[in-house]
């Protein structure tokens, strides 16, 4: 398949900014998850389109119109979420409301995650009509990894190693 990966943010848009026990930019976050996973689906024989591959600013609607010019199967926006309450935890994928080829993809990808990361609670499959997922022609979700603003997954999403096993487990439902 043809894959493009959207790295959320990125350039002059930090993301979301987690501060305990030590400053994190969500951009950076899904940068790093992103490589990684563009190294898994290689592995497996997919071509992989990136939106970003370096720390730059890119406009939502350019991102969803890079997956429809290369004609890209699947698309795929990598993201970490972020809460007041610094307790807020789990992970979530996002569809575009009630698509039904979105949900197909959801499915496997949130269920691998949950299960690759048993210590996470399981935020299910939301409906939301974000312009990444509203603007590209193909099947298309949105990850949320984890809370950047909850301190012990902030760790987690600094480790590369974490960010590894995270693109393992999408690969592996992908
Ligand atoms: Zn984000």
């Amino acid at each position: 398949m043809k894959i493009c990966i959207d790295p959320g943010h990125g350039g002059t848009d930090p993301g979301a900014i987690g501060k305990e026990p030590f400053i994190l930019n969500e951009k950076d976050v899904t940068l790093s998850i992103s490589l990684f996973l563009k190294k898994e689906l290689e592995e497996k024989g997919h071509t992989v389109i990136l939106t970003r591959d370096k720390d730059v600013t890119v406009s939502l609607a350019d991102r969803a119109r890079i997956a429809n010019h290369n004609n890209a199967d699947i698309f795929i926006s990598i993201h970490c979420n972020s809460s007041d309450n610094n307790d807020a935890e789990g992970i979530e994928t996002w569809i575009f409301p009630g698509s039904t080829v979105g949900r197909k993809l959801a499915d496997p990808v949130q269920k691998s995650l949950v299960n690759n990361f048993s210590n996470h609670k399981n935020r299910g499959i939301r409906e939301k009509s974000f312009q990444v997922l509203r603007e590209t022609n193909m099947p298309a979700i949105l990850v949320e990894c984890e809370f950047i603003s909850n301190p012990n997954k902030l760790k987690l999403l600094s480790n590369k190693d974490h960010q590894e096993k995270i693109a393992k487990a999408i690969t592996s439902a992908i």
